[in-house]
Order: C-alpha cells, then sequence, then structure tokens
C-alpha cells in the first residue's frame, strides 16, 4: 500500500486548500512545492471577494487583511469614470503571503504535509493511470499515491510533459505588479480600474490601496510588454498622475494569467486538476483566488472518497468535474463570453459604454447587487432591470460582429489608438 494516499503539486491556495479538505476527511496527503517559502515570491494583489470568504466559511485573521474596500471606479480611455460605491465593504485586499500561510497552517493542522524546495519532476503512470510522482534533482525519488491533485498553476508544465489537455495559452494576459508608496488623492477604500488599448491591451491597469498610502498597482496586457506599460502608465498617464507622480516601487513581480475559462478535463485516472492550472479563473477580473478555493474544496472531498472506496478510476473522479461545474461553471462559460465581448470592444465603443453606465445611473441599478465573483447569475438577474437591460443591450450590439469573427481568439487586435 502506498504510504501516501493523496499527493498535492503545488503549496498554491487551491493545492493547499485541496490538502486541508482531503486531510480532514481521513486521508494521508503530502503537498510538495518546489519554493522554500509558501506564498513566497508573491505576485498576485490579493484582492476577494467577502461574499467569497463567507461561502468558503474562510474566517481571515486582522493581520492578513490589508484592507477592505467598499467602491471601484472604472476610467474609460479617454478618461470619463464610471463609480460603483456601497456602504460597507464588498471585498478586502489579502496579503497574499500571509494568506497562503495560513490556509496551509489550517492544512497541517488537518494533517496534511508539506516538503518545500522539492519540485515535482512528472507524474507516475501505470497502464494510463497517475499513480504518484517523480522528484526532481537532489530529492530524485519516485513516489507512489493513489490520487495526485495537480496544483501546479498557469505552467501546467507536468500536464504538458504527460501529455493532457492545458489551458489555451493563446487565451493568457502577462500581468505585472508593483508595490508601491507614496500614492495620493486616492480614496483608500476604493479600487481603481483602467481601461484602453493603449494602457493594457486585452485586460486592464488597477490602482489598490491598503489604506495608508501604499498600494498595489498593476496591469495586464495581451501584447506587447507588460513592464513598459506599466512603467507609461506610472509615470506618462495624465489620468494617474496627480495620484502616482511621487510613488516609490518597492517591488515588481510578473506572472501570467489564465483567461480563456476552465481546461476541457479536469479528471484523468489517478489525477484531479485544480485553480489556475484548470483555469478556475474568472476570464473577466482574472481573479482566480475564490474560484480555485470553490474546486479545490471539492477535489479534496472527491479525493479523500476515493480512497475510501478504493477507486481512483475516471468514473469515480468525473464526480470532481461534475460538481465543481455545477457550482461554478456556468459562471466561467459566461464570463468567458463577457471577455470575449470586452476583447473586441475598440476604445471608442468603451468609452461609450461607460458613459451609458454613467448616465443610464447603472451604479444605482446595481446598489444592492454585492456579488462580483457570479458575474453571470449576476448579469441574467440585472437584465431585469431596464437600465442595465440598455446597457447591455448596448455591448451586445457593440461587439455582436467582432464576437462572432473573433471565436477562438482571446484578443481582437483592433490596433494601438491615439
Ligand atoms: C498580477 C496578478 C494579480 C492577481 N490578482 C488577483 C486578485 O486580486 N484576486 C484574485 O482572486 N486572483 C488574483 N490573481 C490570480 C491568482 O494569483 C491565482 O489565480 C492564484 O494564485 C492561483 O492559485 P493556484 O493555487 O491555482 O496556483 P498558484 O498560486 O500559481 O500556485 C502554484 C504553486 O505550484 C508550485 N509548483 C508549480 N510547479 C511545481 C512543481 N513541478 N513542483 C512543485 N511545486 C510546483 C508553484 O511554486 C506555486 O507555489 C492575480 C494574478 C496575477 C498574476
Amino acid at each position: 500500500m502506498p504510504k501516501n494516499d493523496v499527493i498535492v503539486v503545488g503549496a498554491g491556495p487551491a493545492g493547499i486548500y485541496a490538502a486541508k479538505k482531503a486531510a480532514e476527511l481521513g486521508a494521508k496527503v503530502t503537498i510538495f512545492e518546489e519554493h522554500t517559502e509558501v506564498g513566497a515570491p508573491s505576485h498576485c494583489t490579493g484582492h476577494i471577494s467577502l461574499n467569497g470568504l463567507r461561502r468558503l466559511n474562510l474566517n481571515l485573521p486582522k493581520n492578513i487583511v490589508e484592507n477592505k474596500i467598499t467602491s471601484a471606479v472604472f476610467h474609460s480611455p479617454s478618461g470619463s469614470q464610471f463609480s460603483m460605491r456601497y456602504p460597507t465593504p464588498v471585498s478586502c485586499v489579502v496579503n497574499r503571503r500571509l494568506f497562503d500561510q495560513k490556509l496551509l497552517d489550517s492544512a497541517i493542522g488537518a494533517g496534511a504535509e508539506i516538503s518545500t524546495g522539492v519540485s515535482v519532476d512528472s507524474f507516475l503512470s501505470r497502464d494510463g493511470q497517475v499513480v504518484g510522482v517523480s522528484l526532481k534533482g537532489k530529492q530524485k525519488r519516485a513516489i507512489p499515491s493513489r490520487i495526485v491533485i495537480d496544483d501546479e498553476g498557469v505552467s501546467s508544465t507536468l500536464l504538458k510533459r504527460a501529455g493532457f489537455e492545458t489551458l489555451d495559452s493563446r487565451k493568457t494576459v502577462n500581468a505585472v505588479q508593483a508595490e508601491v508608496d507614496g500614492i495620493q488623492n486616492i480614496n483608500e477604500q476604493t479600487v481603481e480600474l483602467f481601461f484602453g488599448r493603449n494602457t493594457a491591451p486585452g485586460f486592464y491597469a488597477w490602482i489598490v490601496p491598503l489604506g495608508d498610502g501604499t498600494g498595489k498597482v498593476g496591469l495586464g496586457a495581451a501584447r506587447g510588454s507588460p513592464r513598459d506599460l506599466l512603467f507609461r502608465f506610472i509615470h506618462k498617464n495624465p489620468e494617474v498622475e496627480s495620484k502616482l507622480k511621487n510613488c516609490r516601487i518597492r517591488t515588481l513581480t510578473s506572472h501570467p494569467i489564465p483567461l480563456g475559462g476552465n481546461v476541457a478535463k479536469t479528471f484523468h485516472p489517478g489525477l484531479l486538476i485544480v485553480g489556475d492550472a484548470a483555469s478556475h479563473v474568472k476570464p473577466t477580473t482574472g481573479g482566480g483566488i475564490i474560484m480555485g478555493l470553490t474546486a479545490a474544496e471539492i477535489a479534496g472531498e472527491i479525493a479523500a472518497s476515493a480512497i475510501k472506496s478504493e477507486d481512483s478510476s475516471a468514473w469515480f473522479l468525473s464526480e470532481y468535474e461534475r460538481r465543481w461545474k455545477k457550482e461554478i461553471g456556468f459562471e466561467l462559460t459566461m464570463m468567458r463570453y463577457l471577455r470575449r465581448m470586452l476583447d473586441s470592444l475598440v476604445d471608442k465603443q468603451f468609452d461609450t459604454l461607460l458613459s451609458y453606465c454613467s448616465l443610464l445611473r447603472l451604479n444605482e441599478a446595481l446598489k444592492d447587487k454585492r456579488e462580483i465573483d457570479f458575474q453571470g447569475t449576476s448579469l441574467i438577474r440585472l437584465v431585469k432591470n431596464p437600465r442595465a437591460f440598455l446597457a447591455l443591450s448596448y455591448l451586445l450590439l457593440a461587439t455582436f460582429p467582432a464576437f462572432i469573427s473573433s471565436r477562438g481568439h482571446a484578443y481582437t487586435d483592433g490596433g494601438i489608438e491615439n
């Protein structure tokens, strides 16, 4: 009998959460993480919804929460604005290093073990079944297990090596983020998002304040150098000049974000795929923490139940995909369509869309809607509101031709507008 029931590859939030759940249900779990410290290096803003945390029953200690957010300002390419404000916080910004370490503490508390500084080289397989992993470098050896949970993140190296279908890299944006101090003229409870093909082609730029003049400033881009675009955004964008002209960059990190919606198949005999590796990420905003944890919780449950039933066949593990799709599949699909629509808008149409949102006072229609993860369901509810219906109709009409012709492409290259 193998020593490990479950091996988790990668101690990102999704992997740790899956490990915690499987260990709570009695499985013997080991996580392998290539970095020596969990949660570091961190490249993530850590902006997550309070509703999402509640759904997952996660209570975060104060030291992990860097700020609480009550409002968002959307800046159109030409500089007009649309704001959403709530009387109480809808989301928070977490310190990702501490957040991941807190999740790890709870996984270890549930009985999971972790080996850091250990890189997994490949899956072990027998008769088409994943039966463990093989480690790299000094620790090079084969480790058998009944189930492997793959949380290797967006790189998907192991999945590619094993010949499994992976996420669509054409639908991935490269993102870069600076932790800065010296932000001025900003509401400390407001996230600011900036759109436009000159600013952040195929995604957006953000300023997320931490409540004390420091903050996270970043952007994603489907083409071009995100680093150059970020420097241009910080130093040359007239929209942000008054806010960022005295800021000092303390750290700069970069990482890709998958925006194509989930991979086609997230289970194979002996293997479950979670988090960014499965592209459990909102294609609209790039947020992957709540989606990844939601799927990971189910992966942990199914892995533990496969161990009890002594059945790690594809048939048994397919229950994982059925269940996570029931929870978030519709949302990911709707957000993938929305992403395609947004990608096909040229800057002038984006300007028009945001001015319609202001003109129609969409912020009033949205004031009771605090759900930022389940955007598909929220949209469907919104359609009943005449103002939202008009704004959505514009989005549909404006994007329909490009949407149809850009099928399969993440980003319709309409050229940089001046
Ligand atoms: C700039 C930026 C900002 C973001 N902001 C937000 C945000 O505000 N809110 C939000 O919800 N999401 C955000 N995201 C997305 C979020 O960071 C990811 O969705 C999330 O980290 C995915 O978690 P994960 O556990 O799937 O994978 P990861 O966090 O990528 O973890 C994967 C782990 O696997 C390890 N690993 C990989 N290969 C191996 C191997 N062979 N052997 C051993 N270990 C291995 C890696 O070292 C890593 O620790 C952002 C992403 C970026 C790039």
